[in-house]
């Protein structure tokens, strides 16, 4: 592939100084911590930059005073599109990651093919279904959306079935903080430590289960609960959506991956560097993102200038 500008520090023969599969908050503050020590790098996006931000009505834990996700990811945007060292492949997915001891190789879904000394991958997460969920039944069918698809008309007056009680639901109150809502929470015990941040909401009921069968008609949704204790009760809500969580998504070939599917950075390939979301199902927020996606950046420079500690 054509390359920009010339590249000081790596070998002439590669495409770039680093491959960014990603472009979440973890791939651009990579690609920007890249672009000021003087690194090129080629971002490979499928969807938009920071996608995922234009899903969060309200932020109340990222630094800057941005308010709103939408506004972060418009800022962050702007800011990759004026890196000069950074060349963005937008509209591009990563189907193959490649490590070899001297270089990685990335394909694209075109079949084209880049090289680099070091790739971080950034791919983060994508949603769960109920079929993945082994404490729901539902019809296989079952067109469930996610809570973050829901707005204030689905909300107000109405009782919301929830299935999981993963983070968005506090982002779906805070960004409707004063609607008249009722969300009734079922939740396995995996999840009892993420329901803490809701548990104080007047609006939300918690009802923590064994198991949930799920019935869904046009205007209304039953779900038949087995409690914690064994015992039976029916709720019923006009509708239903989903705040299971999420898996990682990364591409294929040489990246580890753990039994619950995750990368953790420690056990990748020398030349593979994993950040954000993808690294862990905890510590999946926006501001650990761009941390560690600008200090993946950073260990490719020292490595590259062989001035890495031998761990990681
Ligand atoms: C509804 C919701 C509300 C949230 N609210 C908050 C909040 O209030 N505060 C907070 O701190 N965090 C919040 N989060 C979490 C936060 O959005 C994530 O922690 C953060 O976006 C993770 O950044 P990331 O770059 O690791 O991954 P992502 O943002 O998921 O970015 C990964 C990118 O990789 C791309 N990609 C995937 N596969 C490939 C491939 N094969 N090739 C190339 N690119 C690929 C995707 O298109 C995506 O753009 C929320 C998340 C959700 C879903």
């Amino acid at each position: 592939m054509a390359d920009t500008p010339s590249r000081a520090g790596s070998p002439a023969a590669l495409d770039t100084d680093l491959i960014v599969i990603g472009g979440g908050p973890a791939g651009c503050s990579a690609a920007r911590m890249a672009a000021s020590v003087g690194m090129h790098s080629t971002l490979i996006e499928p969807d938009s930059l920071c996608r995922n931000l234009y899903r969060i009505p309200a932020l109340n834990n990222v630094l800057g005073g941005y308010s709103s996700g939408p506004e972060l990811a418009d800022s962050i945007a702007t800011e990759l599109k004026s890196t000069e060292l950074c060349r963005l492949e937008i509209g591009r997915r990563a189907t193959e990651l490649r490590a070899d001891d001297d270089q990685v190789t990335v394909t694209l879904d075109t079949g084209a093919r880049l090289t680099a000394p070091y790739a971080i991958v950034a791919t983060g997460v994508g949603p769960l279904q109920p079929r993945d969920a082994p404490w729901i039944a539902a019809p296989s069918d079952l067109p469930l959306p996610p809570l973050w698809k829901a707005d204030a008309y689905d909300a107000e007056g109405r009782t919301l079935l929830v299935l999981g009680g993963d983070r968005p639901i506090g982002t779906f109150l805070r960004a409707h903080p004063s609607t008249p809502t009722c969300l009734v929470v079922v939740y396995p015990e995996s999840d009892d430590y993420k329901v803490e941040e809701i548990r104080d909401d007047p609006r939300v009921t918690l009802r923590p289960v064994e198991h949930v069968t799920l019935h869904l008609a046009d205007d209304a949704a039953t779900a038949e609960i087995v409690d914690r204790s064994g015992k039976r009760l029916t709720v019923a809500a006009d509708a239903a959506f989903l705040s299971i969580g999420n898996a990682p998504t990364a591409p294929s070939g040489d990246i580890v991956r753990g039994t619950d599917g995750y990368s953790p950075p420690a056990a990748q390939h020398p030349r593979v560097i994993v950040a954000g979301d993808l690294r862990s199902a905890r510590f999946q927020r926006i501001m650990t993102a761009l941390g560690s996606g600008s200090e993946a950046a950073l260990h490719a420079y020292y490595a590259a200038k062989e001035l890495l500690d031998s761990d990681r």
